[in-house]
């Protein structure tokens, strides 16, 4: 059973996988090496080779875990947390401790051995979406279950094992650093504005113009005003909402059409790089909140953090996001 073991100083979770523990040896810097396509347990006709599946937009008629599937949720093969059990939180002399209890799931986002999302179409996106968004709603049932993280990992300098392209959701049992750091400054920007934040950052980003890539009806794409890395872009819904799985219909389907086509502009611009994204959107406890703004956020991995950064969580970004959002909006993506 993993562990989830909380920082007596800053107060941070972290999990400690207690099964298949690392051995020095097992670290070794390696080359880029992935599953390609003759073992690729993602792929159509390969079922049994993942966990069975939680989720499946299938064609009708078509059994679980078989072909004539569309979008894919299993169960990580090798998953961080593990379902079953209670969380038993408890300390260990000093320290605070639990099981390590949640949810770590992959969403397979085409039958096709495909390695980038932008090879999907726009409604095969929106299907991805919806996926998420189905998951999202049937976890926050769990009454163990505090938030769900759900992220993608492009590339293997990103983190991914299989270039099959994927994303992941871990549910958690408590509230993350990063994320209650965002609640609590958003909270405090607000009490003393009586405006949400990320509605005030939409309407002048939109007015200067200088660091918007994309827009559409429901969504605007940005350079942020001080990203921690270069090209970091957030796409956020015109319209206040806390919660991603809260959002209309019509904007699911336009948030499909601007996340393919700012993918796209930064594949075009950077060579198709590594890169994460991430669903920033409320804890369970926090629902229709006036002050927090969901939004996604998206990192291409071009520079390596090191240690001044992991020491004071101050980042050095060499590209101005005037600059990156100009060269973004330029790039042809049709
Ligand atoms: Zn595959
Ligand atoms: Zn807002």
């Amino acid at each position: 059973m993993p562990e989830l073991r909380k920082d007596p100083v800053i107060g941070r979770w972290v999990i400690i996988a207690t099964e298949r523990a690392k051995r020095p040896s097992d670290f070794k810097v390696e080359p880029e090496r992935q599953v390609g396509v003759n073992n690729c347990p993602f792929c159509e006709g390969r079922e049994e080779l993942t966990p069975p599946e939680i989720l499946a937009y299938r064609e009708n008629g078509t059994a679980p875990n078989t072909p004539g599937w569309r979008v894919r949720v299993v169960p990580n093969k090798f998953p961080a947390l593990q379902v079953e059990g209670d969380l038993d939180r408890r300390g260990e002399g000093m320290f605070d401790k639990m099981n390590g209890i949640g949810a770590h799931e992959v969403i397979i986002e085409t039958p096709k051995h495909l390695k980038n999302l932008t090879q999907l179409s726009t409604k095969e996106v929106e299907e991805v979406i919806w996926a998420y968004h189905d998951r999202m709603i049937d976890l926050k049932k769990d009454s163990r279950l505090r938030y769900v993280m759900i992220f993608k990992n492009k590339g293997s300098l990103a983190g991914a094992s299989l270039e099959h392209t994927h994303s992941q959701l871990i549910a958690l049992p408590v509230v993350p650093k990063r994320v209650s750091e965002e609640m609590v400054g958003s909270r405090e920007y607000y009490s003393f504005k009586e405006r949400c934040v990320f509605c005030d950052i939409i309407r002048q980003e939109l007015q200067e113009g200088t660091r918007v890539v994309e827009e559409n009806a429901s969504f605007v794409a940005i350079q942020p005003y001080a990203p921690r890395a270069p090209f970091e872009t957030w796409i956020i819904p015109k319209a206040h909402n806390a919660s991603f799985e809260n959002a209309q219909k019509q904007e699911y389907e336009h948030l499909a059409k601007i996340l393919w086509q700012v993918l796209k502009r930064i594949e075009v611009v950077l060579s198709d790089p590594p890169y994460n994204f991430m669903i920033h959107t409320t804890p369970f406890h926090h629902q229709d909140i006036a002050y927090y703004h969901w939004h996604i956020e998206i990192m291409p991995q071009l520079i390596k953090f090191a240690g001044f950064e992991w020491g004071t969580g101050f980042y050095i970004n060499p590209t101005p996001p005037e600059v990156s959002a100009e060269f973004l909006r330029k790039a042809k993506i049709d």
